[in-house]
């Protein structure tokens, strides 16, 4: 890396492989130190891609940090890109900022289910003030925290469609 250019949130806040503590403010944020076995979904996740580990014999997708297929017991799994289309499997409603990067609320966090059949825990963005509801469809996207961290969310699926036209 080159003194110009901007270094990456990891190296600013540390990371698990030296053993320290991500802390923003009072808060811990564990969820965006990677360990080894999910630097690849990180690194993807920068270059606004959702990939997920898919087992090479089975072709089985997995959530992110799986070392094991639990189908087949392959240790093997490519990075593969995800549709980035999926359902709401779960959500709730913060009406209170505990994330100490500051942020409106309300919003919703919850669990989608990805059309490759993966569950993943996310943050759900509401561009159109409509109430989200269990198994709508939605989209990935992707927002830049303000301390440097890209993090996907979802939105749904009417409203992406209706902002990209
Ligand atoms: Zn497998």
């Amino acid at each position: 890396m080159t003194s110009t250019e901007t270094p990456s949130p990891w190296e600013v806040y540390g990371n698990w492989a030296e053993g320290k503590p991500l802390v923003v403010g009072p808060w811990s944020l564990g969820l965006y130190q990677p360990a080894p076995e999910s630097v690849a979904y990180w690194e993807a996740v920068e270059r606004r891609e959702l990939r997920l580990p898919r087992c090479v014999r089975c072709e089985t997708f997995h959530h992110p940090r799986r070392l094991v297929c639990f189908s087949c017991d392959a240790e093997e799994f490519e990075w593969t890109l995800s549709s980035g289309r999926a359902t709401v499997y779960s959500f709730t409603t913060v009406h209170r900022d505990l994330s100490g990067v500051g942020g409106p609320t309300p919003y919703d966090v919850g669990i989608v289910r990805t059309e490759e059949g993966v569950h993943l825990f996310t943050r759900f963005v509401n561009r159109s003030e409509k109430a989200l509801r269990i198994d709508d469809a939605v989209e990935v996207d992707f927002e830049e925290l303000p301390i440097g961290f890209v993090v996907p969310v979802f939105v749904k699926a009417s409203v992406a469609a209706e902002t990209t036209r």
